[in-house]
């Protein structure tokens, strides 16, 4: 087939809904899989340090002797657990451990035929499943529409997963992990060196340093007047993603999208969701929102107020 049918809005639609599915898992099993690490990292380089227990203690000596038994004890009983990664085991119900099989993982469809319960033990299966592949796929093909069929779109793609996976993780753990944040930077610079984005690369490079430093010195001001952290790390590298993506000029109209976004939603949890106050809210998936909708519409918003642009 000719190489415009596979960047065609349906084709990219089409591979959306399998991303979809992908960024299903990864949602589910990236965060495990990092704090699985980590327990590791404590056990084999922080409890195994003695250098840095000399610089803690301040004595000359060796290791407590706990600290080595305790860092074998942690590393015996993770090593014991079963194996898991993005690709093992193979997705199963986690209510009755119903292993599925290749007609139910199907994206969408699978879920619909089903029901939305399990086929072995008729647990219902959340519907964000289905609504992150057809998000993804509506998304894939939009950028399909909007930047036409060349490969670049796809780089537009690959921004969009990371950040629809950006969004989910961080909805669930309020976490936003660097294996997430830093390849978007990545894929900014890269995509502007190549002149694939439209993004001058001096933009983009203003633009990963101006997002993170702005919403750092936001961060900075509220812990200094409120005396409590209002946004993470992760949130500044994911502003720096998009000002690499997207170039500086675009900031203002993420961070007022982002901020719509983020009323929508407001609004939405104090009508039908009895949204407690004192459980924090995510910033990432607004900055997510107001990010896609800035590659999207973000061009003309801003000529608002760089009519130069
Ligand atoms: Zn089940």
């Amino acid at each position: 087939m000719a190489p415009d049918f596979w960047f065609s809005p349906l084709a990219l639609a089409l591979l959306g809904l399998c991303v979809g599915s992908f960024l299903n898992v990864v949602a589910y099993r990236l965060p495990k899989v990092l704090e699985r690490q980590w327990w590791l990292d404590v056990a084999q380089s922080q409890l195994g340090d003695a250098e840095a227990w000399q610089r803690v203690s301040g004595h000359k000596g060796s290791l407590p002797a706990a600290f080595g038994q305790s860092a074998k004890t942690i590393a015996d009983t993770l090593e014991a657990l079963p194996p898991l990664s993005l690709s093992r085991p193979r997705s199963r119900c986690p209510h009755c451990g119903h292993v599925l099989r290749w007609h139910e993982n199907l994206p969408l469809l699978g879920w619909l035929r089903l029901k939305g319960r399990c086929s072995a033990c008729g647990a219902a299966i959340s519907g964000r499943y289905p609504l992150v592949e057809l998000a993804t796929g509506v998304l894939f093909a939009a950028c399909g529409w909007k930047f036409g069929a060349q490969a670049q779109t796809l780089l537009w793609c690959a921004a969009i997963a990371l950040m629809v996976a950006m969004a989910l993780i961080d909805l669930d753990t309020t976490y936003l992990p660097d294996d997430l944040t830093l390849p978007l930077i990545g894929l900014g610079l890269l995509g502007a060196g190549l002149g694939w984005t439209g993004t001058r690369l001096e933009d983009a490079a203003w633009g990963a340093f101006a997002g993170y430093g702005a919403l750092w010195l936001l961060a900075f001001s509220y812990k200094k007047i409120r005396g409590v952290d209002g946004m993470g790390e992760g949130d500044f590298k994911l502003l720096a993603g998009l000002g690499a993506l997207l170039g500086w000029q675009l900031l203002p109209s993420i961070v007022l999208l982002a901020s719509a976004v983020g009323a929508a939603v407001g609004i939405g949890l104090i009508a039908f969701g009895g949204h407690k106050r004192e459980v924090p809210i995510p910033f990432g998936p607004y900055l997510v929102g107001g990010g896609i909708a800035a590659i999207f519409f973000g061009q003309p918003l801003t000529r608002l107020w760089f009519p130069t642009l």
